[in-house]
């Protein structure tokens, strides 16, 4: 991991909150910018390759991620989600970009401009959002959108079924609970558009999924995704 050099308000910041490891709560030396302890650096798996192709029946193209959803990254999402800590969504955004760059700046072969028009979270229920103060997914497309320089469109795919959390389900189950959950509330600002589809996990893919059909349903033109990490074998 790379850091830049501190400047003096920072260093100032700093001294007055002092900074914590985004994955155990460490307080960290204020010297240096880093966001994570030396000993959960060494917890940081990165996935040996960043672009997905297709999973077969899927309907997005393309996944990008970084990190394999384990040790570090888990225990760093699961703060974001579950202890009240949204300033994890930039901070692991960050980390992931200094990885992924080529992947997401590049435009296709052959096609001038950027790769993606919009970028999307994944919704939450408007009851869970308000529980948990935040979407950790809308705050991650929004660090995204800074690095890729590409707006984000929010309050367009909504979630209007509050389903049980993924986690605590197995593979069928999983399909099953989200299945005709998700809704594109306005298709006239999807329509012809290339989506990068954006949420903190992908572990059967199935929200994702789901997500992706309704938006090319509304007539999105291309839909690809963008998670922090992701676990290869369920
Ligand atoms: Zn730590």
């Amino acid at each position: 991991m790379e850091y830049t050099k501190i400047s003096k308000t920072e260093y100032f910041l700093r001294l007055l909150f002092p900074p914590r490891c985004i994955c155990c709560g460490a307080v960290l030396p204020v010297g240096i910018l880093k966001e994570v302890c030396s000993d959960c650096e060494k917890g940081f798996k990165t996935l040996d390759t960043y672009e997905f192709a297709n999973m077969s029946g899927s309907t997005i193209t393309r996944v990008y991620s970084a990190f394999d959803y384990e040790g570090s990254v888990r225990k760093a999402i699961h703060r974001l989600k579950f202890g009240d800590s949204p300033r994890n969504a930039a901070v692991l955004v960050d980390l992931s970009c200094q990885l992924l760059k080529d992947f997401l700046d590049k435009p296709f072969p052959g096609m001038p401009g950027k790769r993606y028009d919009v970028i999307i979270p994944a919704p939450l229920h408007p009851k869970r959002k308000r529980q948990r103060g935040y979407n950790q997914s809308e705050l991650i497309a929004m660090r995204l959108a800074r690095h890729m320089e590409i707006p984000v469109l929010k309050g367009v795919l909504v979630k209007k079924i509050n389903t049980p959390p993924q986690s605590r389900l197995k593979r069928e189950e999983r399909l099953r609970n989200v299945a005709g959950v998700f809704h594109v509330k306005k298709p006239g600002q999807v329509k012809g558009r290339r989506i990068l589809l954006v949420d903190d996990i992908m572990t059967t893919g199935s929200t994702l999924e789901q997500c992706a059909r309704v938006l090319t349903g509304a007539g999105a033109g291309l839909v690809d995704a963008y998670v922090v990490a992701m676990r290869k074998k369920v």
